[in-house]
């Protein structure tokens, strides 16, 4: 007889949503995280977008530490010289909370807290080394020279899934299967941040930008997210991108978005609350491997559950739908008494049902746009030389639009066909 029902290998929200589901429904749960206390070895930008907590916890609007609710989206490009942003503002987002800003070490805490207070055993600061076999079957986890057993094991471990991999569960990680992401977290006061962002009541503002201004090329993302009264400000590097280029490093990337002349003054005076660097899962649903097996089932970044269009990222609420469904089987195999892998095989159709893989499978090859040249170099270049010809008033007689289209194109030195391949691509799979 196994000692626990399901033991859950990390507290993220994938984990600690899973956990705390089991255990409010009476399965005898062992929670373990590395980080101590849970959330300190986390990074996310972080939007929490749509609803997935409130099927856990109706009334987690009020009672999980939210920062901000997102009142407006801003999403564009940054060149040496300007900034080209559209700042999307609309009473929905007001009055219909889509979306709020995050700090993982304050929600990861809550999330465990509730998974404890579901009934789950909770351990941290332990890091799980592998997982125990029995006939091929997994039949718990291993930490040093102990072993825990359990009917299941739920890996829910993140974006770096080194038991997974280990176990030989997942295929390992390559150059396009992940980013880096880079995070500073900056502390201003809540009246200078409302200030600065003209924003009011509670709401916030998560902006992403494509940066133009890189070279050699490196490509990148950066993002900007109002807090109650810090700013989340980083950077998702192209790793592939970055292999090429000796002379750039992760670190010079994020140095140059907070100190670009349009997105310094946000942060300026503000004082640095933390540094921190995270993979974050970019290969889409090429990436997602099996996602069950005989006694486990994969979770959340683990099984590489993350979407990103390079104007949002998606990944906690597919992190948390991904544990509460692992859970729900659970559950079910509790219930029926057979953890039989066509029992466990009902993860799977959970997940197949679920906007996660619709979503993924719906984007499949969506990395090739947003890491395309296309997007990091000819639209910033262009768009700022269409908006210069615009707008830069210089006395002489004005041009048509498709004028100062074309000359901007040429001045570019884009590759038409190229541009037409690449243009098309973007629009069917943006
Ligand atoms: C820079 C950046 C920006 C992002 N922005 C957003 C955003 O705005 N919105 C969004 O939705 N998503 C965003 N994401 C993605 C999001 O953070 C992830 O998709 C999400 O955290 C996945 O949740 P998870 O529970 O699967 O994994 P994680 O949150 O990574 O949690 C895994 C947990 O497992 C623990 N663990 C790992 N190995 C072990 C072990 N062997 N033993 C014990 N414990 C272990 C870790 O310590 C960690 O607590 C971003 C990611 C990054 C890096």
């Amino acid at each position: 007889m196994s000692e626990f029902d399901a033991i859950v290998v990390g507290a993220g929200p994938a984990g600690a949503s899973a956990a705390s589901r089991m255990a409010s429904s009476g399965l005898n749960v062992l929670l373990v995280e590395r980080g101590d206390p849970p959330g300190s070895k986390n990074v996310s930008g972080g939007i929490l977008w749509g609803q997935e907590l409130s099927k856990l916890y109706p009334d987690w609007e009020k009672s999980a530490p939210l920062e901000r609710f997102i009142s407006n989206k801003v999403t564009g490009f940054l060149t040496d010289d300007s900034y080209i942003g559209i700042d999307f503002r609309t009473k929905k987002f007001e009055k219909e909370k889509t979306g709020y800003s995050v700090l993982r070490t304050k929600l990861d805490g809550w999330l465990a807290k509730k998974a404890k207070d579901a009934g789950s055993t909770v351990i941290t600061g332990i890091t799980v080394d592998g997982l125990a076999w029995n006939d091929k079957r997994v039949v718990g986890i291993k930490q040093g020279n102990d072993i825990i057993t359990s009917d299941l094991v739920v890996l829910a471990e993140g974006a770096n899934p080194r038991i997974a991999i280990g176990e030989g569960l997942r295929p390992p990680i390559g150059d396009h299967d992940v980013a880096i992401g880079i995070k500073q977290v900056v502390k201003l006061s809540e009246q200078v941040i409302n200030e600065r962002f003209n924003l009011r009541n509670g709401a916030g503002m998560a902006a992403e930008f494509s940066l133009g201004f890189l070279k050699n090329g490196v490509k990148a993302g950066g993002f900007l997210y109002t807090n109650k009264d810090t700013i989340s400000a980083g950077v998702v590097i192209d790793i592939a991108g970055l292999r090429k280029d000796n002379s750039t490093y992760s670190f010079n990337i994020m140095d140059q978005f907070v100190s670009h002349p349009y997105i310094a003054p946000y942060l300026e005076g503000g004082q640095l609350q933390e540094y921190s660097a995270h993979l974050v899962c970019e290969g889409g649903i090429d990436y997602v491997p099996k996602l069950y097996g005989n006694g486990y089932m994969i979770t959340g970044d683990s099984a590489g559950l993350s979407f990103s269009n390079g104007m949002v990222i998606q990944g906690m609420n597919y992190a948390i739908a991904s544990g509460i469904a692992a859970a729900d089987t659970a559950i079910r195999c509790k219930n029926s008494g057979s953890y039989d892998l066509d029992q466990i095989a009902y993860y799977d159709n959970l997940m197949k049902d679920s906007q996660a893989i619709k979503d993924m499978k719906n984007f499949r090859g969506i990395s090739k746009v947003t890491w395309s040249p296309m997007v990091h170099e000819f639209i910033p270049k262009f768009a700022e030389s269409v908006l210069n010809g615009m707008f830069y008033e210089t006395g002489e007689p004005k041009k048509h639009l498709m004028e100062i289209a074309l000359g901007s194109l040429k001045e570019t030195g884009y590759d038409r066909k190229k541009l037409i391949i690449e243009g098309f691509r973007l629009m069917r799979k943006m």
